[in-house]
Order: C-alpha cells, then structure tokens, then sequence
C-alpha cells in the first residue's frame, strides 16, 4: 500500500507520499554507517544531551505533533498530547538513566587478569513500526539505541507516514547528528533488502504476526539479531472479591482507550460467577455513555478506527462471532457518521471452537467470559496464542500478584489500568513475540555486550582446561 494519510474522522485524502528510492536508502545506509563509527567514539553524554533536546523540542511542537497524528490515524487529541508528553519521558528517562545502564560490567574470575563487559554499538538498527501509537512506537526504540549510538532507519506504517516525518524531523532539529534517526517510505521489499545489508546489525518490529513473520524471517536469513513486539489478547480477571467500582471505572478504560486499537488493550474479561452481572450491567452503561466525534474536538470521547480496513476487518470478526454462537449484549450497531466508527460491543456466550476465542479483535468489542473458580480464570486467560499483558482486580493487592504470576504474559498489573514508562519493560511471550523494549532490558537489545579481559603480562598457569598449546616435551 501506497503511504498516505486519509483521515479517518472524514475520508479525506489528505497527502501521498512516494516510496524512497534505491538511491534514497542507499544514502541512508552510507550515512548511517559513517555515524555508526563516529558514535563509538563520542561520549555517551554528549548524546543523552541531545536527547533532552528531543524531549524539550518534542514538548515545544507538542499541538502539532499532536494534531497531525490525529489527523494521520484518528486518535482523539487528548491522547495524540498525551501521546506526545510520554515520547519526552521517554526521552529524558533514557537521557538520564542510559549512561548508568552502559556501565561497564566487572566478571569475578580465575583467568589472569580484569575482566569486564562493555557494552557499545553494533550498528545500523532498521525499526519497522505501527500506526496505533505513531510516536510512541518510535520512541520505545529510538531512545536506548540513540544512547547506545546505533544509528536507526524508520520505516513506518503506510498510513501514519505525517507523523513518522514529523518525529524525525523533530529529532533532527534537537540536533541529532544526520542519519540518527531516518524516516523512509519503504516498500516491503526495500525493507527486506535493508535487513540482508550488512551495515544493518538489528531489526524491531512492532505490529501484527503478519508483518513480524515476514521481518523476522528476513532477519532470521540474514542472521540479524531482532525483536518483535506483536499482537495480544490480554486477559482482564475480575476475582470475587474484587472492587467492583474499580473494576468498571478500570474495564471501560482498558477497552475504549485509542478507540480498543492497543496491543496491551484489554480484550477477554474473565469475570467471577458471584459478580459477572453487575460487571456486565456496569460495561454496558461506560460503553453507552462515549460520545462518537471529531476527534479534534474535545467533547468526543469515542473517535474513528484508523483506517477503513480496519473497520471492515473487525465487523467481519463480530459476524463470524455470532455467527458461531457469541451474543451481542450490547453495541454492534451502525454508527450515523461518514468516518471509521465502531460502536464499542461487548460480546458473550464465546465458545472454545468460535473464532473470537483466540483471534485478536484490534477494536473496541469487549469479549466477557463468566468463570466459577480462580482456577478456572487462570486456565482460561492462559488457553490462548498471545501472551502480552494482563490485570487482575483482587480484594487483596497480594493475592491478585499470586494470580498474576501464574499468568503466561510479559507484563501484568494488580489493581490498575497498565501502564508504559521508560522504567518498565515492554513485551511479550508466545504470539506476542520476543525480546523487551525500554528499560534498562530494552537499551541491551542491540549491544555488543564485549568481553575484555586484561593483564600486564601472560600467565599460562592457570588456563582453564588448558586450552593452549603447550611446550613440546
Ligand atoms: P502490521 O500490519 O504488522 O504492520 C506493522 C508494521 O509492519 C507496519 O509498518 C507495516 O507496514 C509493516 N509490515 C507489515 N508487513 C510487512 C512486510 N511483509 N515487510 C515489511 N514490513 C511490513 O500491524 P498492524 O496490524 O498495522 O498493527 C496492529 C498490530 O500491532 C496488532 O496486532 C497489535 O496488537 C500489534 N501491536 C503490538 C504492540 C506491542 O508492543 N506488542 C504495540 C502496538 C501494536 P505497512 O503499514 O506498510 O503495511
């Protein structure tokens, strides 16, 4: 697909942007490589100064930064700001914390000598992001390897390519050094040539199975060391004893936030018998109460999916769910508005064999299942592909991590919406994917964790299991 914006809130074709050519990535990759070599030995201060500079400069063209994401892929303005805040964080976590995370690591060990491990760059690291959060998924990457000194080629998603444009050229007018972040409309096959390049040393992606098979293959071919951050069906268990103004006043969010378009957005509520109705009633009445609009305007609280397609795709997904047996309890009706809109839904009575019990629906259609036992919950949210994230929503904050811990995801919070910061680590297991982003896990991703070990002199008398060769006798 050709990269373009059309805004979902109305359809209108608001710019196209012709695919960089050989030439264009070429130059990247030269210019990349060059700064690679050049980071190795600038020291890592100098850097993190320029990244406060990204978080002062992103804050300063905050409003449009936040209103050419909404425009890009429809998110309300409220969250495109906010959004754009958590890229600063992000920013200025790493610009403070990232030196410390590089802190060489001394070995206790019996060869001769000082052992430590460094760890540096190891070169060009080719992002492939998605549209959901347009900056944030920039940041997640951009912040460590820009500390570390790995120089990055962004290739967006088709429909965000405004903001992808935007970010980079905030990051250049922070003074980051050309080709420190590089912002090209790449096909898919532009993507794979750039992984087979040897000047590129690590690959990200962020996105669906689709896009992660494809990305990780080619790096897998290429032996290039790579992360994936995919899809998820993150399990929300209400336990019998748990807060029930909470819990709703927490449900309703974790599904509606950026219109259900999150990897970590709540997707199966896994409710105990004892308070599965008034957990039902109370989603209904969140749910009736958003107000679908523009979603510049601030008055909006339900706004547009990001793109036509998308719409389609999850309609298709609730069809087949009732199709196979799922009720509608509430929602799935058209909305009266030419954008991208989803009634927000809520299914129930999903069998093991529907669809909808193991497909990631990437909308705002809340599955609820009813459970008779904690153990129950467990094996219910666990019967599934993804493994992303999780809450759990317990009287007591102790016994909801007990749960919490038998739960087979990346990330899990007890009592709370989930949150992303700089300081946590970011990702999943099984279909969800690999490796972390952020924190100090994240800023490893793509280092050249060296071994060096040094002495004054040889000594050959304690060499391990002998692996010298030895006098002649
Ligand atoms: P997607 O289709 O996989 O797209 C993600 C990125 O991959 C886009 O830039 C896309 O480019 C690119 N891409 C897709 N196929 C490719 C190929 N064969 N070669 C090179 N690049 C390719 O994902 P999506 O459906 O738009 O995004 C939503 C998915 O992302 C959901 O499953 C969601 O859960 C997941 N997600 C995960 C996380 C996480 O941190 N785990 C965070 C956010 C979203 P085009 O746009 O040009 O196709």
């Amino acid at each position: 697909m050709a990269y373009a914006t059309i805004n979902p809130y109305n359809n209108e074709a608001v710019k196209e942007y012709a695919y960089t050519t050989e030439a264009e990535l070429q130059a990247a990759l030269a210019t990349g490589h060059a700064l690679y070599k050049q980071n190795k030995k600038q020291p890592v201060a100098e850097r993190a100064a320029i990244l406060h500079n990204v978080a002062a400069k992103l804050r300063e063209h905050s409003a449009e930064l936040a209103r050419t994401c909404t425009i890009d892929m429809g998110k309300l303005l409220r969250e495109s700001e906010g959004e754009v805040e958590l890229c600063a964080i992000i920013a200025d976590w790493f610009a403070d914390h990232g030196e410390e995370i590089l802190t060489p690591e001394k070995i206790d060990t019996i060869a001769t000598g000082e052992a430590e491990i460094r760890h540096s760059a190891t070169g060009i690291v080719m992002m492939v992001e998605p549209w959901n959060f347009p900056y944030y998924q920039i940041m997640r990457v951009f912040a460590p390897n820009f500390i570390v000194g790995n120089p990055m080629i962004l290739k967006h998603a088709a429909n965000t390519p405004a903001s992808a444009q935007m970010f980079a050229d905030v990051v250049a007018e922070a003074g980051a050094p050309e080709g420190s972040l590089t912002n090209l409309f790449l096909s898919y096959d532009k993507v794979t040539e750039a992984i087979e390049d040897p000047r590129v040393q690590g690959v990200a992606l962020t996105g669906s199975e689709r896009g992660g098979t494809a990305v990780a293959g080619a790096a897998g071919k290429n032996l290039k060391k790579n992360t994936m951050e995919l899809g998820g069906m993150d399990p929300f268990i209400v336990l019998d004893d748990a807060n029930m103004d909470d819990v709703i006043d927490i449900a309703w969010r974790a599904r509606l936030y950026n219109a259900g378009q999150v990897c970590t957005s709540s997707k199966r509520f896994i409710v105990m018998d004892n308070v599965y109705d008034q957990f039902v009633d109370g989603l209904k009445e969140k749910f009736s109460k958003v107000v679908p609009g523009d979603p510049l305007d601030p008055k909006t609280s339900l706004a547009p999916m990001n793109r036509e397609k998308a719409k389609n795709k999850l309609q298709k997904q609730v069809d087949d769910a009732i199709a196979a047996g799922a009720k509608v309890v509430y929602g799935n009706e058209p909305i009266d508005l030419p954008g991208q809109f989803f009634m927000p839904t809520i299914l129930t009575d999903i069998d093991k064999d529907n669809p909808a019990y193991s497909e990631e629906m990437f909308g705002p259609v809340a599955a609820v299942y009813k459970v008779h036992s904690e153990e129950e919950a467990i094996e219910l949210a666990n019967d599934n592909p993804y493994g992303l994230g999780g809450i759990v929503f317990a009287g007591d904050a102790d016994h909801g991590a007990e749960v919490a811990a038998q739960i087979e995801t990346g990330m899990v919070f007890v009592n709370n919406f989930m949150v992303t910061l700089p300081e946590l680590p970011f990702g999943g297991v099984k279909l969800s994917g690999y490796g972390r982003e952020m924190s100090h896990i994240g800023e490893m991703a793509f280092v050249n964790e060296q071994l060096i070990v040094k002495t004054d002199k040889p000594n050959l008398d304690n060499v391990a299991g002998g692996l010298v060769a030895t006098d002649p006798a």
